[in-house]
């Protein structure tokens, strides 16, 4: 059993259905405002508790309310429930008299009872994977004895929840997050009705258990189109096997990716797509500042070019998430273990290392930077191969570019050209991302050797060949270079040579 979703574009039956759909995703927007007010003013008095001594040190009348600083999904859910029934006990009305709740004292909100409960008090799951990130961010930072910088827009912590706007960073929608009822290619939303779900023919996981639905608000403004990406429990019969055996190493650069057998990955040519942003986006400056400057709210013809930018962002974003499905496709079809370098951890550490061997702390500091932005551009493949391949395996991005993957030499002199691989002490010579590719597999060949054994592919030999395929993640555990069978190709001496 997997978790796997497809996106289809909603069909409504009635236009009161698209209706009650955004309001469901303002009531979203609303209530996550609400409660993080909410939240700041009950920690705001839970700092005033505390610092006033014990609560029972006060007498009765002067007691500092005891707020619960509880920031978990139940205690927020169990709050919700009061409000939309319009019960306010005290805490509440405290809140709606303070400053932080002043917007919400004169509203009435009976209105959230009109939509559908489950849905828009789901936001608040979110709210609290939310402070969660923050609060393991904050614990990070204070570890290393730093403190999280302010943002200069509202003042808080860098990774704090932030408000959300009618135009937000993410698109409006909401989650139905149980009792999904489907019926052929007909959903059916709470409160709301059926509706249509359209995907052309193409329905890999239709049949399945859906399990969770979100819905999004695509489109635009004046014609929004609604998309909804249902997560099924998919049995793993009907799962597209990934290959059998067989290994490959990645190596992910700015433009393009190489495999450990020479095929190159190309990220899609968005050139001229940059460029048309580019120009919208200075448009919208313009529009944004006018407006600014006036004190109007923005003209037709800047929210135009907004819509326009925004219309063309997504055509972007789909180009490379669909490359990035192509490629991860390919990559699960050639091989059975996919070999990466783990962009994101290893760039901080190997920087801060960087630092004590070199002084020359710039060139370091900015190696970590383009790690970063070459994280991000591939993290789309990487979460695809995640489920898409038998198995991914990450290895320490160190130095894999300066070695050489015959002899293993490793100097900065071997890259004398970007493209170019040559080696000062063999003399071997290469394309420089496939032989970076060829040192990837060759540091993770230990950790599939561990796992080829004793985990999936031991499994999987008992399993008929072509029925099906485990998809299993051996990537807990420390890596011990331990490779059964006789040592492979030179290139396997790289690992076990101290870096
Ligand atoms: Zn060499």
């Amino acid at each position: 059993m997997a978790i796997r979703s497809e996106r289809y574009r909603v069909r409504f039956d009635h236009r009161g259905q698209a209706e009650m759909c955004a309001q469901t995703a303002g009531a979203n927007r609303f209530v996550w405002n609400l409660f993080l007010a909410y939240n700041d003013w009950s920690y705001r008095m839970a700092r005033k508790a505390r610092g006033y001594g014990r609560w029972t040190d006060f007498p009765e009348a002067q007691r500092p309310l005891l707020v619960d600083p509880g920031r978990t999904w139940q205690t927020m859910y169990k709050r919700f429930t009061m409000i939309r029934s319009g019960k306010y006990d005290r805490e509440f009305q405290a809140f709606l008299a303070s400053p932080e709740g002043a917007v919400y004292a004169d509203q009435d909100l009976s209105w959230l009872r009109d939509l559908p409960s489950a849905p828009v008090r789901h936001v608040l799951k979110y709210l609290d994977s939310a402070y969660r990130r923050f609060h393991k961010a904050h614990a990070e930072a204070k570890a290393e004895g730093n403190f999280l910088p302010r943002r200069k827009s509202d003042g808080k912590p860098k990774y704090f929840p932030r408000r959300k706007g009618r135009q937000g960073r993410k698109p409006d929608g909401f989650t139905i997050p149980d009792n999904v009822r489907m019926d052929g290619d007909r959903l059916r939303l709470p409160r709301m009705g059926w509706v249509r779900l359209d995907r052309g023919r193409n329905f890999p996981y239709r049949g399945c258990a859906p399990k969770t639905v979100r819905l999004l608000k695509g489109g635009t403004d004046r014609h929004p189109k609604w998309y909804a990406t249902v997560a099924y429990a998919v049995p793993t019969a009907r799962l597209k096997p990934a290959a059998g055996d067989g290994e490959l190493g990645v190596d992910r650069n700015v433009r393009q990716a190489t495999d450990s057998e020479g095929e190159v990955y190309e990220q899609p040519d968005t050139a001229n797509l940059d460029a048309n942003i580019k120009r919208k986006q200075r448009k919208a400056a313009k529009a944004r500042e006018r407006s600014r400057q006036s004190g109007q709210p923005m003209s037709n013809r800047g929210r135009r070019i907004c819509g326009q930018l925004r219309k063309l962002q997504r055509k972007k974003k789909r180009r490379r998430e669909n490359a990035a499905h192509q490629h991860s496709r390919q990559l699960a079809d050639t091989a059975h273990t996919v070999v990466i370098e783990n962009l994101n951890t290893q760039g901080m550490t190997k920087s801060a290392k960087g630092t004590e061997e070199n002084p020359g702390t710039n060139v370091k500091q900015k190696a970590g930077l383009n790690r970063e932005i070459l994280a991000s551009g591939w993290g789309q493949l990487e979460r695809n191969l995640d489920y898409k391949a038998g198995q991914v395996v990450k290895v320490d991005p160190a130095y894999t570019s300066q070695t050489c993957a015959v002899c293993g030499h490793i100097s900065k002199e071997n890259r004398k050209a970007q493209a170019k691989f040559q080696c000062m002490d063999c003399g071997h010579t290469a394309n420089a991302d496939h032989n970076a590719a060829i040192n990837i597999l060759a540091r993770g060949l230990p950790m599939t050797g561990q796992a080829r054994g004793a985990g999936a592919s031991a499994r999987r030999e008992a399993i008929p060949l072509g029925t099906s395929t485990t998809r299993e993640h051996d990537r807990r555990g420390p890596p011990t270079p331990v490779r059964s069978g006789p040592p492979g190709p030179d290139c396997v001496s790289v690992v076990n040579s101290p870096i």
